[in-house]
């Protein structure tokens, strides 16, 4: 009983996106999605879009869009 394992049991957030377990580490101090370079704009349409925070593969893809689409809103 010394480190805990990454059990299955700690995805218990559910990623509104894709459906995908995981589990956000915002509560516990640091989640992966920290380190994420996610612009304001888009936090702001994640927070309108979504209730609960999003799996770390799909805010890496929303990035990624948001990166590729450049900064132009407006945009569906
Ligand atoms: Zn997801």
């Amino acid at each position: 009983m010394r480190a805990p394992d990454p059990a299955p049991t700690l995805l218990n957030d559910r990623c509104p996106r894709c459906g995908g377990g995981f589990h956000c580490g915002a509560a516990d101090a640091h989640c992966d999605c920290f380190d994420l370079q996610l612009s304001p704009a888009l936090r702001e349409r994640l927070a309108a879009t979504y209730s609960s925070c999003l799996c770390l593969a799909c805010l890496r893809e929303l990035a990624a869009q948001e990166a590729s689409a450049g900064t132009t809103p407006g945009r569906q």
